[in-house]
């Protein structure tokens, strides 16, 4: 009898943190690897918010926090909503939870029965797929175009739609391609979906601060959406706050009260520390906050030298970001040639060539559903970048 369940053998392993590993055993044994593969600021958490972490362990938040998060977080949480994207939400719609991916996690759970179908455009984050897998959901996926940016549109929106569609799942800004829905696509999603029942959107919203185009826009501000929209949302980002873990949702009363039942199954809460912290990131308005000012404009800079220096690669289609730090470049135009001992017919053959060969860790395209593309994060210094890409650039050119 097989130990493990079905569940379990037939999830598959979250690609971004597998190649992140890889290149840290690579580093480990002394070999020079330039890790453009986990999305994760390069930045330290601002100060404030690690004052308000050290005075919560002096005050004594050492004990159990309630379920879905301190009143105090959940309060301001609220203000960064109304301040920042001008939506009303009380605390009991919100729920912390220990990082987006947990959030996400969650609501899946509590709003997909087996055989629900949701709809995915792609390319989509790694893990919306197997969250949904999990849940035992159908994955439908809409393949979005390069040309339009990987958006996808109202019409191919409605194609999909079937009478067992239960939600809708997307991020903006993008998470991999850097790409953001304006104020009027982010409208006629709402109006497609507005005319069918019970389909709900969930809108991750973790890059909202890391946007060159200007203002953020949440599908939840269209009236005709507003109690079927779940917009996630966290300070890993935005605040240079991974490793505390700390995402949330904004959910109509019923999901978020699913949510927190399910959590208290599940972890109790989130850590007390982190919460504390996290009051003071959202209480810094990142208009005015140098700490996020500074951050988004390193960002913009890197984001326009790695384009120039991808743009200078023959046979490489890209497009410019408008958040997030990704590029998502078509590189299939290097399928079916080799160098040496490597053959590369697909994203993986593709980025593990330049692992191996070039020591530069990227994520498969295949891992967002779109194997004629390559992930890279443009977390890191400007230096590494241009070595990076310097890399990349001559073992593509190898390739016969
Ligand atoms: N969200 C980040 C990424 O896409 C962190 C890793 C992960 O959780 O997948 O790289």
């Amino acid at each position: 009898m097989e130990i493990l369940s079905n569940r379990i053998l037939n999830m598959a392993e979250s690609e971004t943190l597998a190649m992140t590993a890889k290149a840290r055993e690579l580093k480990a044994q002394g070999k020079d690897v330039i890790s453009l593969s986990i999305g994760e600021p390069d930045f330290n958490t601002p100060d404030a918010v690690k004052e308000a972490a050290k005075k919560a362990i002096d005050d004594n938040f050492t004990h159990y926090p309630p379920v879905p998060g301190y009143p105090d977080l959940r309060e301001a949480i609220c203000t960064k909503f109304k301040r920042d994207n001008n939506l009303d939400f009380k605390p009991e719609q919100i729920v912390v939870s220990t990082g987006a991916k947990q959030s996400i996690y969650q609501l899946v759970q509590c709003l997909v029965n087996p055989g629900d179908e949701v709809i995915i455009p792609t390319p989509f984050w790694v893990s919306y797929k197997e969250i949904v897998r999990v849940a035992e959901g159908k994955c439908v996926y809409v393949k979005t175009k390069i040309e339009n940016d990987f958006k996808v549109t109202p019409q191919q929106l409605e194609e999909a739609i079937t009478p067992r569609t239960k939600l809708i799942m997307f991020s903006s800004p993008s998470n991999p391609t850097g790409m953001l829905y304006t104020k009027d696509e982010l409208k006629a999603i709402a109006d497609v979906v507005a005319k069918h029942d019970n389909i709900f959107i969930m809108a991750d919203e973790i890059y909202e601060h890391i946007n060159f185009v200007g203002k953020h826009e949440s599908i939840a501000q269209f009236e005709n959406v507003r109690d079927r929209v779940i917009t996630v949302n966290g300070v890993a980002k935005g605040f240079a706050m991974t490793g505390w873990r700390i995402g949330f949702i904004a959910a109509p009363t019923v999901i978020a009260k699913a949510c927190n039942k399910l959590q208290g199954q599940v972890t109790s809460a989130t850590c007390s520390i982190a919460q504390k912290a996290t009051v003071c990131a959202m209480l810094m308005d990142p208009a005015t906050s140098p700490d996020i000012i500074n951050m988004r404009n390193i960002f913009q800079k890197r984001r326009d030298m790695v384009y120039k220096l991808l743009c200078d690669i023959p046979g490489v289609k890209v497009r410019l970001p408008q958040g997030a730090f990704y590029f998502f470049p078509e590189v299939s135009s290097y399928y079916g040639k080799s160098y040496g001992e490597y053959k590369i017919n697909n994203s993986t053959d593709l980025a593990m060539y330049l692992l191996n060969e070039a020591n530069v860790a990227t994520v498969m395209g295949s891992a967002f559903g779109d194997d004629n593309c390559i992930r890279l994060s443009y977390a890191t210094s400007e230096e590494l970048l241009v070595e990076a890409l310097r890399r990349i650039k001559e073992a593509l050119l190898k390739l016969q």
